[in-house]
């Protein structure tokens, strides 16, 4: 491009001077060759003008035509220098377009990796390293399911220009797409601890409230940050720890910063193997529901089961629900996996006694899911099972990110006779706001707080309290983790409906729950039929 402008440049100060001699030039030669023989000096300034008497009529239009061919040729020449600047122009902005991220101002991820090379290369040479800071907003997607896009691309600026603002000179910031953003500096090769300090200074302003599109939205982010290392020398290999470190700031509950340490890529590999076994076990029925009693304490009469996943993988063995089900859900299979185990467990229990009820666990994130309800209804409609022996059991925890939807959906299930219980009460927020905004049906008491009633002042007041909440709410509690006769007793003195745990039995397969319901003769004909060839 530079070239152009210089030749253009030279075009514009000689053009029109050459162009004059051009024309002069023109004019003169037909009239030197018009000449008498012996008359063609151009000195000879008498004969110029015997020429132009002689032959005035024919240089004159000549000299007309050559000035208009400068004229001509002038203009034309103006243009294509607007042209080639409009080009360069448009050239460039293209180019800016291709590296920011129109949003922020940022670099995108393509020139990050290309501004950071530079970085890289620069603090390399001076003996320094590179720091790589990797930025998620904790839960954007609420942003603007809540306050609109236009609040969420607000948000988005402010954050970018609290970053810009809090890094070292010379940093590179970059948005990376969606709500992650990269910042990469210099610091001496010793000096963790000033990469520490300005992640721990961001992340500190972003937990604070801040203005987007004219609302206050109170966030904040994950950060994770990795370092140049003989072993980690390129952009591509520091973005990458940096975000498994910002995985694991994830998990240790958001709003924090983690630094790459080589124990997360293990357990990230681990993770994904555990979610590919997870891809094949779910459409080859690997889960299968587990069922728990749920007893009457007043009568000691089993009232229904709360059904639990288990995964017998073929060679893995048993894997912990607890270890399965943040991968499902961190990876979305939780619906399927959830769905599959559901559909086994209502087949199953639509068999037994009806008075017998169904408790099922769903995680906050199928809550998120607006078509949930109708697919449970689906399910029910699919299995006839009766809507109102089917109890949920819902957790607080991102249960209030989308109140409406949590509403709609709960809504929808109650229209059919479902129940609703909030699970693992009293280790979440426990706010009688939050249990006020659904219509609970039912408070389960967390088992932590059931396993140390006797021994532990704190956790007796605590069920205490929780059961005078439910009485006072009419809202029948619940207690699981229930082991040992002596604290079944002392739930009973403390008015607590409903119990269980070990102490009734542990976690049980279909085929046994039929053997016990046939014993009890909770199972109608049919199915204790089929119990009775189980046992043979
Ligand atoms: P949870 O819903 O609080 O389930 C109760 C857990 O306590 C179960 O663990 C159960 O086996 C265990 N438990 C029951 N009685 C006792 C007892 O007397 N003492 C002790 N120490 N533990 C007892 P499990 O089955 O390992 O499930 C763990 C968690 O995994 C569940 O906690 C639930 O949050 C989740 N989970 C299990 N199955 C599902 C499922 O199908 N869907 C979803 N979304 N979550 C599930
Ligand atoms: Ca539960
Ligand atoms: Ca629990």
């Amino acid at each position: 491009m530079k070239r152009y402008s210089r030749t253009g440049l030279r075009i514009g100060t000689y053009g029109p001077i050459v162009l004059l001699l051009l024309a002069l030039i023109s004019a003169l030669v037909p009239a030197l060759i018009a000449a008498p023989e012996g008359h063609v000096l151009p000195g000879n300034a008498s004969f110029l003008v015997q020429l132009w008497l002689g032959h005035g009529r024919i240089l004159l239009p000549l000299l007309l035509f050559n000035a208009a061919l400068i004229l001509f040729g002038w203009r034309h020449y103006r243009a294509l220098r607007a042209q080639i600047a409009d080009r360069a122009r448009a050239a460039a902005r293209a180019r800016t377009l291709a590296m920011r991220d129109p949003l922020t101002g940022f670099h995108n991820r393509r020139s990050l990796a290309e501004s950071g090379a530079e970085l890289l290369a620069h603090a390399a040479h001076r003996g320094r390293a590179m720091a790589m800071l990797l930025l998620d907003v904790d839960h954007f997607k609420n942003v603007n399911d809540i306050h609109g896009h236009a609040v969420g691309d607000g948000l988005l600026r402010s954050i970018a220009a609290e970053i810009a603002r809090l890094a070292p000179p010379g940093a590179v910031m970059a948005r990376l797409g969606g709500d992650e953003f990269a910042c990469a500096f210099e610091i001496a090769h010793d000096d963790a601890a000033a990469a520490h300090a300005v992640a721990e200074g961001v992340v500190a302003r972003l937990s604070q409230p801040l203005k987007a599109d004219g609302t206050l939205v109170h966030t904040s982010i994950s950060l994770g940050i990795s370092i140049s290392a003989p072993d980690c020398d390129t952009v591509d290999q520091l973005l990458r720890r940096a975000d498994i470190a910002m995985y694991a700031a994830k998990q240790r509950g958001r709003n924090g910063v983690s630094w790459f340490d080589s124990s997360m890529e293990k357990a990230l590999q681990k993770r994904s193997e555990l979610e590919s076994k997870m891809r094949q076990g779910i459409p080859a029925g690997e889960f299968e529901p587990y069922f728990e009693q749920q007893v009457d304490l007043a009568t000691g009469r089993l009232s229904g089961f709360e059904v639990l996943a288990r995964w017998n993988h073929p060679m893995l063995g048993h894997i912990p629900p607890t270890q399965f089900i943040p991968v499902a859900e961190e990876t979305g299979l939780i619906g399927d996996l959830s769905f599959s185990v559901i559909r086994q467990a209502l087949i199953e229990a639509r068999e037994w006694d009806p008075e017998l009820s169904i408790s099922i666990n769903l995680s906050p994130l199928q809550m998120r899911d607006p078509w949930l309800a109708q697919k449970l209804v689906k399910l029910l409609v699919e299995t006839s099972f009766p809507g109102h022996r089917l109890e949920i059991e819902i957790t607080e925890t991102g249960l209030f990110d989308n109140l409406p939807l949590a509403q709609s959906i709960v809504g929808s299930l109650k229209n059919q006779g479902i129940r609703l219980a909030l699970d693992d009460f009293g280790t979440g927020y426990s706010s009688l706001a939050h249990l006020r905004a659904l219509p609970f049906d039912r408070i389960k008491i967390d088992k932590s707080f059931i396993l140390s009633l006797l021994d532990n002042p704190e956790s007796a007041a605590i069920v205490n309290a929780i059961a005078r909440l439910g009485d006072n709410l009419s809202l029948p509690v619940t207690a699981e983790g229930v082991e040992r006769a002596d604290i079944e007793n002392r739930l009973r003195e403390i008015g607590v409906n409903k119990g269980q745990g070990w102490l009734y039995g542990h976690p049980m397969p279909i085929s046994q729950v039929r053997r016990l319901l046939a014993e009890r003769q909770l199972l109608p004909l049919s199915a204790s039929g089929a119990a009775a060839r189980q046992r043979g």
